[in-house]
């Protein structure tokens, strides 16, 4: 903790000029000056000039259990004294690794009992696409490598995550995609369905992964993997014909099925995972952020028994991180565990605030500027338009009404997200009612100041 420290405006220019800020233009960071947050409770974090902000993307979608909770500190602060670290190579192991590992593979559905560790969940994701070409390889197909993935996903940064996602301004910088990653279309429907009925679209963009593995051959493809639900894509819901569909596609061409669950994991659509908010069956899931709930950096592959055990009798996986199973994380993700279920984290978001938050919530959509207000457990986005009937862009810079809004919620000291012309939401889990009717309060301020500051620049007509 550093206490002293000099006035906002000087952090402000040494931040800009000494930090690279991630997904941020520096010019305009260095006009603007950074936000600077000195200490967080509960939803609420105060920053350097003493505003008290709502968080309502509990940090970037991880701070599931809240901040403040002081036994993480006090379990992190004794593990540190204990065993500060030590790797998980070759032969060695520690106990908060192996307490997680069997933690998690109690708490994950259906056989996913083993679990490989990353430092977050985009070198996760990295993990799954060596994993899984390495399980086909074993299994005496080496050559079904290709992974198919999904546009406007997120996965993660590094160079196989960012792959896997299917974001257009991520793969021009880099060269990305790499080799044997393609991508089908996303299970938008407000903004791709056009006259489709929801249903009649989930199944199209479901068959699009069947007709891609016929096109490349079911010999190709080692698998697919989705987030349950699109997240920094702009909380899409699918409709609710695209999963089972996914799934029967998956079990009918032997395909895997790697579920990224590192934002729905750990109880934010109203369930544990996602996928048993959807009934999927993953062979591998990827969890990170709710793990620890952002306290520390984890992330992890959990995988299934015939991958695991495959790769297993293969020999060395030639694959792992200094930091793989840091002991540190491990304890600290134990004990957000433990708050999670003894506070009953899921269960609020399931049927005490939840439902309260999904009434609330969807009513925006009678707002003028909104055309979709979509909302599963803890995450939630509203589509806004300047025609509602014909779900139509704005014709403007596409995001230059989401800044606007994001403007409008930072000032009032509330944290929405935008992405394009959508506003998101992913607030912590111990949300109650008090909070949802503060949250959406707030929110309701800004769409009003963002709908008559677009209306004053013609933007709206
Ligand atoms: N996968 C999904 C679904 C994510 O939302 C994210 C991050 O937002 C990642 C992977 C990457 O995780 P990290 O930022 O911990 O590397």
């Amino acid at each position: 903790m550093i206490t002293n420290h000099p006035p906002t405006a000087e952090l402000q220019a040494i931040d800009a000029a000494h930090h690279m800020h991630p997904f941020t233009a520096g010019a305009e960071l260095a006009q603007k000056g950074a936000r600077i947050i000195k200490s967080a409770k509960g939803l609420t974090l105060t920053d350097t000039e003493g505003h008290q902000i709502l968080d309502a993307m509990a940090g970037l979608w991880c701070v599931n259990i809240g901040y403040g909770w002081d036994s993480i500190a006090d379990v992190a602060a004794r593990q540190m004294k204990e065993l500060p670290y030590y790797n998980t190579f070759f032969q060695t192991s520690h106990v908060p690794v192996i307490a997680l590992s069997q933690k998690l593979a109690e708490m994950a559905p259906g056989d996913l009992n083993h679990v490989f560790y990353a430092s977050g969940g985009s070198d996760a994701n990295d993990t799954n696409v060596r994993l899984v070409r390495h399980y086909w390889a074993a299994k005496g197909k080496p050559e079904k490598k290709v992974i198919i993935s999904r546009e406007n996903a997120y996965h993660g940064s590094t160079m196989a995550g960012a792959s896997l996602g299917g974001m257009q301004p991520m793969h021009a910088q880099g060269g990305l995609p790499i080799a044997d990653i393609v991508h089908i279309g996303q299970p938008n429907w407000y903004a791709e369905g056009g006259e489709m009925t929801p249903e009649e679209f989930g199944l199209a963009r479901a068959r699009e992964l069947e007709a891609k593995i016929a096109e490349l051959g079911e010999d190709k493809v080692a698998a697919f993997i989705a987030e349950p639900i699109q997240g920094a894509g702009g909380v899409i819901i699918p409709p609710a014909t695209y999963w089972p569909e996914i799934q029967r596609i998956c079990d009918a061409h032997e395909i895997l099925l790697i579920a990224d669950e590192v934002i729905c994991g750990f109880g934010r659509t109203g369930k544990m995972f996602g996928s048993e908010t959807y009934d999927i069956r993953p062979h591998i899931m990827t969890v990170a952020k709710g793990l620890s709930s952002g306290y520390a950096p984890i992330g992890a592959s959990i995988v299934c028994d015939e991958v695991a055990n495959t790769v297993a009798e293969a020999g060395d996986f030639n694959h792992g991180y200094t930091y793989s199973g840091h002991p540190v994380s491990c304890a600290v993700a134990l004990e957000n565990l433990r708050i999670l279920e003894e506070e009953q984290m899921v269960e609020n978001v399931a049927s005490v605030t939840g439902p309260y938050l999904k009434e609330k919530w969807e009513q925006l959509a009678d707002h003028p500027l909104i055309g979709e207000a979509q909302i599963q457990g803890f995450m939630a986005s509203v589509a806004m338009t300047p025609d509602k009937a014909a779900r139509a862009p704005f014709a403007a810079d596409k995001g230059t009404v989401g800044l606007i809004c994001r403007g409008h919620c930072f000032d009032n000291n509330l944290i929405m997200r935008h992405v394009g012309d959508r506003m998101i939401i992913a607030p912590p889990l111990l949300m109650t009612r008090a909070d949802v009717d503060s949250l959406m309060d707030r929110a309701v301020k800004a769409l009003d100041l963002t709908l008559a500051e677009i209306r004053d620049k013609g933007l709206y007509a």
